[in-house]
């Protein structure tokens, strides 16, 4: 646990956990990767003489609320989580639906990509205060919904808006729903002073903008390759397949379904704006850049 204001803690792992704590009552910022992580949050709380108010999801993701279930049987504490990521977090088979466009194949039937359901019990919304302290940031473009949080003593919680080098190399392609959502919230969060920024995979911030441009130049240059790819038509395994190969990523199930999200995801931003086209032969979609793209 490192101290980063009067009220503000963050528990740093895998996923970065907040604890925001008042008068020893104490808003959670995500619940982790799994019962694990809930038991050791339970713990933390035991030895520190707090108790758990509430848990504050920043979206639906497996990795953010894998704790929830635990917390939430054994301290009945409420689930705040903001409208749209709530039906994800009561109905976990709706996020490998999303990520597969289908019924998933059984190799995302597991704890990283489905968490065990739990109860919202309150919707937030962007901007809107959630404890005394503590508001809700709307930073939308990795999922559906995500929001950050800020408090009142100078951190936030950036949730998985941007990630750490660490994660960005291991990884190559960030997880992106809505590319163009993405990128102006990064350039939202450029705007926003803090003391510290915390984003859920990496380490904490005092200066936030030479890694958001880092996350930016990484998405300008996953659009660019594609735009590259699509000089011939493709098919979306074609583009896919040249994409891993740009960015040096191995597939199984898994990345597959992340990464081909995103890349589905890509070419629908790219074709909203009017640089990628698609046409239908022989019963494959065709992907091919537009003559817009000089
Ligand atoms: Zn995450």
């Amino acid at each position: 646990m490192t101290q980063l204001g009067e009220s503000t803690w963050v528990l740093e792992g895998p996923t970065n956990i907040g604890f925001f704590e008042k008068d020893g009552q104490v808003t959670l910022i995500d619940s982790g990767n799994d019962k694990e992580s809930g038991r050791g949050i339970n713990k933390i709380l035991r030895d520190r003489g707090w108790t758990l108010k509430a848990i504050v999801n920043t979206h639906s993701n497996a990795d953010h609320i894998g704790g929830n279930d635990y917390l939430q049987r054994n301290l009945n504490c409420p689930v705040f989580a903001p409208e749209g990521e709530h039906s994800f977090i009561e109905n976990p088979p709706l996020e490998t639906a999303l990520l597969w466009g289908g019924r998933e194949v059984k190799d995302l039937r597991n704890k990283f990509f489905q968490a065990r359901p739990s109860r919202v019990d309150r919707l937030i919304r962007p901007e809107e205060e959630i404890v005394p302290g503590l508001r809700a940031v709307g930073l939308p473009g990795h999922f559906m919904n995500m929001v950050g949080l800020e408090t009142g003593d100078g951190v936030l919680f950036l949730a998985d808006c941007l990630f750490g080098d660490r994660i960005l190399g291991k990884y190559g392609i960030p997880f992106i729903y809505d590319v163009r959502a993405y990128g102006e919230t990064i350039r939202g969060v450029m705007g926003r002073e803090a003391r510290y920024y915390v984003p859920s995979h990496g380490p904490v911030e005092e200066d936030i903008i030479p890694l958001a441009r880092r996350n930016l130049d990484l998405v300008e240059r996953i659009g660019e390759r594609l735009l590259i790819h699509g000089e011939e038509e493709k098919t979306f395994e074609e583009m896919l397949r040249l994409l891993c190969d740009d960015f040096r990523i191995e597939l199984n199930a898994g990345q597959y379904a992340l990464v081909g999200s995103t890349v589905r995801s890509f070419l629908s931003y790219l074709n909203d704006e009017g640089l990628m086209d698609f046409s239908f032969r022989d019963n494959r979609m065709l992907w091919k850049r537009t003559a817009k793209h000089g």
